[in-house]
């Protein structure tokens, strides 16, 4: 029986995510590094702002940073309480999660690598996808949790796994976020109508996650709203070319994005949405994609 739920990192993602937690489960303790956002967070929910120490005191701890070794550096600074399962949300390195669990196992806490999809909108409708990493014993009593905050819930394998699927969903996403943006050039550069286009294609087998929401819910419209950072998915396209580097593989396409999403992430102004990735053809060809 899980008494008591901590969450760790309460961004654009967990502040979200956190929020379900208090229907679900008694005690539920958050901590962000800016404590106003755990305060705000307790009172806007019904949980409760606390120090790292008294977090890491709960059955179930959550985290949910930009990267791995923020997490590590959480890590360092705490002792959970034995017999705990520490589930890492965070979007993290497959290498990095086996080490973050063996670090646990001397403490007797379980690790899992759940890192998660859906935006921020799934994560205030609790309809994200967990894919997770690790012991399946603990997987089994964690996931009331992980149900409270999603509606698909798989272990993918040992250690590090629900990270890899993880980078490589990204990838992929960023490999669809590129052909969108060249064909999409392209049909404008022939006088297309691309709202037109778009209802064709989002009808036909060129369709994707990036045609279906990104272009009209964000590229088109030109709102480019901030949720998900391009620094953020220029870090997880790295983490899926460090997986094939380590598999020996050759990925072509893959490679070439990594070098486009870098690239636009260089060119970007702070605080830019995935989406904006686009500008980079666009600063190419002095065509708008609207
Ligand atoms: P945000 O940048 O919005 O939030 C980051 C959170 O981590 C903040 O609470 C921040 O605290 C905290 N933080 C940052 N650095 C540290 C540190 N060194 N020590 C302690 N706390 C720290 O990120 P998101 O919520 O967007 O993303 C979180 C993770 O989820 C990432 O790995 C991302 O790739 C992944 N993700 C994001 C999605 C999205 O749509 N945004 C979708 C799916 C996965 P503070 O408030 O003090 O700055």
């Amino acid at each position: 029986m899980i008494q008591s739920v901590a969450f760790i990192g309460l961004g654009a993602m967990g502040y979200r995510m956190a929020a379900h937690l208090p229907k679900h489960f008694n005690d539920v303790y958050v901590w962000n590094r800016n404590s106003e956002k755990a305060k705000q967070h307790a009172s806007e929910f019904g949980t409760q702002a606390v120090d790292l120490q008294q977090a890491v005191q709960a059955d179930i701890i959550f985290s949910c940073l930009p990267t791995s070794q923020d997490v590590d550096g959480i890590l360092a600074q705490v002792s959970p309480k034995k017999g705990s399962i520490w589930i890492d949300c965070t979007s993290g390195v497959p290498d990095t999660a086996k080490t973050q669990a063996d670090y646990l196992a001397k403490q007797g806490v379980y690790f899992l690598d759940a890192p998660v999809s859906g935006q921020t909108i799934g994560a205030e409708n609790a309809t994200l996808t967990f894919m997770v990493g690790g012991d399946a014993a603990a997987f089994q009593r964690a996931l009331p949790a992980m149900q409270a905050m999603g509606s698909l819930i798989k272990l993918v394998g040992s250690s590090g796994a629900g990270f890899a699927v993880k980078a490589i969903n990204n990838m992929m996403m960023a490999v669809h976020l590129c052909a969108a943006a060249e064909g999409f050039t392209t049909l404008k550069a022939h006088g297309v109508d691309l709202n037109e286009a778009l209802a064709c294609i989002n009808a036909s087998s060129g369709k994707s996650g990036v045609t279906e929401t990104a272009l009209p819910q964000r590229i088109l419209n030109r709102e480019f709203p901030l949720t998900f950072a391009l620094p953020l998915l220029a870090k997880d396209t790295g983490i899926a070319v460090d997986l094939i580097r380590d598999a020996r593989l050759s990925a072509p396409v893959i490679g070439l994005t990594q070098s486009l999403i870098q690239a636009a992430n260089a060119l970007a102004e702070p605080n830019s949405d995935f989406s904006t990735a686009v500008k980079l053809y666009e600063s190419w060809s002095n065509i708008t994609l609207k």
